[in-house]
C-alpha cells in the first residue's frame, strides 16, 4: 500500500524538536500571537528574501486580507485562473467583487498571460466592471509566468497577488517565490509542501505599508492599541502552537523539497512515454506539491484510477471541474469558453508524492500506470 501523503513518517523525523517547540508554548501560555509567531514570520521572510511576513489563520484568509487591504469590493473585477482550488475565486466574491475566470496554458497548466490580457480587454470593453486585481496561482508547485503577469498588471494598473498556497519553496529565475508579485499568499494546510497541524497561512510583501495593513486587518482592524478600531478587519491570526509546529517543520523543509524533486525526477524517468505531464516551467524549481499526469480522455483516467486502486495506489483529481462550471460560481461567469481548463478537468490525475515515498513505491506506481 502506497500512501498519498505520509505525515506520520515526517513527524518521526522532527519528533524531538517538535516536542521541545510545543512544550515551550505550553510553558509560556501565549497561545495567540506568542513569540513563535514573530519568529516564524522572520524565518519565512528570510527563506524567500521578502521584506515582511504576516502570519494569518489560513491561505484563504491571506488572500482575503490582501484584497481587503487594497479596498477591493463592489464593481471590481478580479482576474484569476479557472483551473485552481475554489478558495482563489471565493475570496473576491465574499468581498462583493466579481471573479473573472482566465484560461490556463495548455502546456504548463498555469494561468495564460495571453488569455489574461484578452480577458482584461474584454472587461474594459464591456464597461460594467473596473479591472482591479490579478490573482495568479502557482499551480501544483510550479511558478506561474510572473514576469509576463507582472508586466500586464503594471500596464493595466492591477494589484498583483500571488496565490502561492501550493508552491512555497519553488523558485523562478533563481529567486524563491515570495517577491514575484505585490504580495504573496501561502498556506500551511497539512497537505501543502510546508504544512502545519491545522489551518494556517501567511502573507509576504516588500511593502511596509501593506504589511502594516495586514497586521491590522488580521486583528479586527486594530490600530496602535487593541481597542482602537481603524477599519473593519477579521479574526485572522495564526495560532502560536501552529507557528511552533511550522518552525520545527522548517528545519527539514529544504531536505523535503529536495526529496520531492528527486521523486518527481524518478517518476519522470519511469513514466516517460506512458503519460503526458505538464511542461516544466523553464529556469524554475518546483515545490512538487502535486505530481499530475494527463490521460488521453476521461475513460482512460477512470481505467487508470481503477488499475491504481487494485495495486494499492491512491490517486486524486485536482480539479474535476473548472471553477466557472461550479454551481457556486456559474452565475458570476460571463459565459466565455475556457477550453483548456475544461479539457484538463476531464483527464488530469494526481499520483502520490511526498518526501517519504520510496524508490520501491515509485516503481510500484509506475508499473500500475504502465499496466
Ligand atoms: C490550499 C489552497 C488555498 C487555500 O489555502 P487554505 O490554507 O486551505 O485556506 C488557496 N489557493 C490554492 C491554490 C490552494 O491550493
Amino acid at each position: 500500500m502506497v500512501a498519498f501523503l505520509d505525515l506520520r513518517a515526517q513527524q518521526r523525523r522532527i519528533a524531538t524538536d517538535l516536542r521541545r517547540r510545543l512544550d515551550a508554548v505550553l510553558e509560556h501560555c501565549q497561545f495567540v500571537l506568542g513569540p513563535e509567531v514573530a519568529e516564524l514570520e522572520a524565518a519565512l521572510a528570510g527563506f524567500c528574501g521578502a521584506a515582511h511576513c504576516v502570519a494569518v489563520s489560513s491561505g484563504t484568509d491571506a488572500l482575503q486580507i490582501a484584497l481587503m487591504a487594497e479596498g477591493v469590493g463592489r464593481g471590481d473585477a478580479v482576474f484569476l485562473p479557472a483551473f485552481t482550488y475554489t478558495a482563489t475565486a471565493e475570496v473576491p466574491l465574499l468581498l462583493g467583487a466579481v471573479p473573472v475566470f482566465v484560461d490556463v496554458d495548455a502546456r504548463t497548466f498555469q494561468i495564460s498571460p495571453d488569455a489574461l490580457a484578452a480577458r482584461i480587454a474584454a472587461v474594459r470593453a464591456a464597461g460594467r466592471l473596473r479591472p482591479r486585481a490579478l490573482i495568479g496561482v502557482d499551480l501544483f508547485g510550479q511558478p506561474a509566468d510572473w514576469p509576463a503577469l507582472s508586466a500586464i498588471a503594471a500596464r493595466e494598473g492591477l494589484f498583483a497577488l500571488d496565490d502561492c498556497a501550493q508552491s512555497f519553496g519553488a523558485s523562478l529565475h533563481g529567486a524563491r517565490l515570495g517577491r514575484a508579485a505585490d504580495a504573496t499568499a501561502i498556506s500551511f494546510f497539512p497537505s501543502k509542501p510546508l504544512g502545519g497541524y491545522g489551518d494556517g497561512g501567511a502573507l509576504l510583501t516588500d511593502s511596509g505599508d501593506r504589511a502594516a495593513l495586514y497586521r491590522s486587518l488580521r486583528s479586527h482592524g486594530e490600530g496602535t492599541t487593541r481597542y482602537e478600531v481603524l477599519r473593519t478587519g477579521i479574526n485572522g491570526r495564526l495560532d502560536t502552537l501552529q507557528a511552533a509546529v511550522l518552525l520545527s517543520k522548517l528545519t527539514v523543509f529544504e531536505d523535503e523539497l529536495a526529496a520531492r524533486a528527486r521523486i518527481a525526477a524518478a517518476y519522470d524517468a519511469a513514466l516517460a512515454g506512458a503519460v503526458t505531464v505538464p511542461a516544466r516551467v523553464p529556469d524554475s524549481v518546483s515545490a512538487w506539491a502535486i505530481y499530475a499526469v494527463l490521460l488521453a480522455d476521461a475513460a482512460a483516467r477512470t481505467a487508470l484510477q481503477e488499475r491504481l486502486r487494485a495495486a494499492g495506489v491512491p490517486s486524486a483529481i485536482y480539479y474535476p471541474r473548472p471553477l466557472h462550471h461550479q454551481p457556486a460560481y456559474r452565475d458570476a461567469h460571463d459565459g466565455t469558453a475556457l477550453p483548456v481548463a475544461e479539457d484538463l478537468a476531464g483527464r488530469i490525475l494526481a499520483l502520490p508524492i511526498h518526501p517519504d515515498l520510496t524508490e520501491a513505491d515509485v516503481a510500484a506506481v509506475a508499473a500500475a500506470v504502465r499496466g
